[in-house]
């Protein structure tokens, strides 16, 4: 390794004394292996450098680097509470000692020099890793733990819980999430009983209640597949989503159970299925899937149907292109503009006076309410002008989302 031994050392131990870890941190590319530690070791010993600097005289470091079973202790103790499998170390070090460590490498020209700080965070991970049984994630950790040096406080950043599943809907009036009383806008007052809400309850409320409560989680965002409307209901294979859990303690839910007593707590409103443990890359992928749905339609009209043209006028909508200008009930949240939507399919159920029932299968994204009344043509084509009769949607459910 003679060879490779930058002159730069010697003037650096003769101004400064430093412990072997940083020494042999600030030149660890003169050898290949060991811990910075090692290098240091080798880097006198090549030198002939018989006195070693106890690391509490060490110019940089001030014996910080002695402290890293300490501190890997105190992170021990925050975790005690917590349940996880992967983690990462952080640590806050004295700006003193950084000021240092930048005038070194500057004095040096150091094109890559690797930061106190860096070592710090690895070597309490390669402490903890064996201790814990836990394995150190670097882009997705179950929780980061970042030690303040200074202080010796531990902080814990806790990584979100994500469970997916499928919802059915089986009572109408619950809306999917949570809408704040537009009087109060959620601080509650006498228009909303001072619950803060419009409604009495959601399907992200019903889900998520014991979910949160079981993982000891500090709160919690509901990512749908899309919605339905409020007074629609979700039947058939329900409709996929994301459940995401903030700050849990528990992660290692029991989730057959957790679904059996979701289901029995909400028995008549809601029933979730298929529960599993996900990630936050599945929200995007349930945000960007276009799933074609399947609907049951139930429809008014203002005087009784002709039924042979009413399934005539079915069948010539299979395949359907139509065109949509956004309807006056959503405006406020979406671009106004025309929509192109396709109808793949729909089958006349039963008609009995001036009602049908009809199934829809449309693309993901078509409002099926303005299909049917037209929305003052703003639809087009629309079935009331197809069939020659106003007509209205009185009931409007999902039966099935396909695609999942
Ligand atoms: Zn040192
Ligand atoms: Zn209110």
């Amino acid at each position: 390794m003679n060879q490779h031994i930058p002159t730069q050392i010697t003037t650096v131990l003769q101004q400064y004394q430093l412990c072997d870890a940083c020494l042999g941190r600030l030149f660890r590319n003169s050898c290949k292996e060991g811990s910075n530690t090692e290098k240091g070791k080798k880097i006198r010993t090549t030198l002939h450098q018989t006195h070693q600097v106890p690391t509490k005289q060490c110019w940089l470091c001030e014996g910080l680097i002695e402290d890293i079973p300490h501190f890997a202790r105190l992170i021990t103790d925050a975790l005690r509470e917590n349940e996880f499998n992967t983690f990462l170390v952080g640590s806050k070090i004295d700006d003193e000692i950084q000021e240092r460590e930048h005038h070194l490498w500057e004095q040096l020209q150091l094109q890559d020099p690797e930061p106190i700080k860096m070592e710090i965070n690895r070597e309490i991970g390669k402490i903890l890793e064996p201790q814990l049984n836990k394995t150190v994630d670097i882009p997705n950790p179950d929780i980061m733990a970042i030690v303040d040096t200074a202080y010796d406080v531990v902080t814990l950043q806790i990584s979100s819980l994500f469970i997916y599943g499928r919802y059915k809907k089986l009572q109408r009036g619950i809306p999917q999430t949570k809408w704040p009383c537009q009087v109060c806008r959620g601080k509650g007052c006498k228009k909303c009983q001072y619950t803060g809400k419009l409604y009495e309850t959601t399907v992200e409320e019903l889900i998520a209640e014991k979910l949160v409560h079981a993982a000891q989680g500090t709160g919690e965002s509901f990512h749908g597949c899309g919605r339905e409307d409020i007074d629609a209901l979700m039947l058939g294979n329900g409709r996929p989503f994301v459940l995401e859990i903030k700050e849990p303690k528990r992660r290692w839910l029991d989730l057959p159970t957790l679904e059996r007593e979701v289901n029995s707590a909400t028995t008549g409103q809601i029933e979730v299925i298929s529960l599993r443990f996900s990630t936050r890359d599945e929200i995007a992928r349930l945000k960007a899937a276009e799933f074609q749905k399947t609907y049951r339609v139930t429809v008014e009209a203002a005087q009784p149907f002709n039924k042979e043209k009413l399934i005539k006028v079915a069948q010539t909508l299979r395949g359907k292109p139509i065109k949509q200008l956004t309807p006056t009930r959503v405006a406020h949240r979406r671009a106004n503009k025309v929509r192109e939507r396709t109808i793949y399919n729909c089958t006349v159920e039963q008609v009995e006076g001036i009602r049908a029932t009809l199934t829809l299968e449309t693309e993901s994204g078509t409002y099926i309410k303005e299909f049917i009344s037209g929305d003052d043509q703003k639809t087009q084509p629309n079935l009331s002008d197809l069939i020659g009769i106003p007509c209205i949607v009185t009931e409007l459910d999902v039966i099935e989302v396909k695609g999942e």
